[in-house]
C-alpha cells in the first residue's frame, strides 16, 4: 500500500463515522440492503450480506476497500435511531408552560 492509499484510507474510516453529522441518511429496503441518500442527493446501496456497495469508490477500488458507506451504516443507522427517540422523548417530556412556572 502507498502512503497516498493509506491517507485516503484513512479519510475513509475517518469519514464513515461521521455520516449522519454531514447529512447522509440510511434506509433498510429490506433485510439484507440498506440505501444511503448523500447530501449531494446521490443513492448507493450497500449489500449488508456481502458487503458490497454500489458507489463510484468502491467500484473503483473494486472491493479491495471499503468505502464509507460499507463502514459507517451501522454507525449511521445507530445515529438515526438515537435522533428519533431523542425526538420522541423531547415531545413527550417537555413540560407544558404552566408545569414549568409551578417547578420550584
Ligand atoms: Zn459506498
Amino acid at each position: 500500500m502507498t502512503l497516498d492509499e493509506a491517507r485516503l484510507l484513512a479519510g475513509v474510516n475517518e469519514r464513515s463515522q461521521h455520516l449522519f453529522r454531514d447529512g447522509y441518511y440510511a434506509k433498510r429496503l429490506d433485510e439484507y440492503i440498506v440505501e444511503i441518500n448523500t447530501p449531494d442527493g446521490e443513492t448507493y446501496e450497500v449489500d449488508t450480506v456481502f458487503e458490497t456497495c454500489s458507489c463510484p469508490f468502491y467500484k473503483a477500488w473494486q472491493g479491495r476497500h471499503d468505502c464509507k458507506h460499507l463502514l459507517g451504516y451501522p454507525k449511521l443507522l445507530g445515529d438515526q435511531e438515537q435522533a428519533r427517540q431523542r425526538a420522541m422523548r423531547e415531545r413527550t417530556y417537555s413540560p407544558h408552560p404552566e408545569e414549568e412556572e409551578a417547578l420550584p
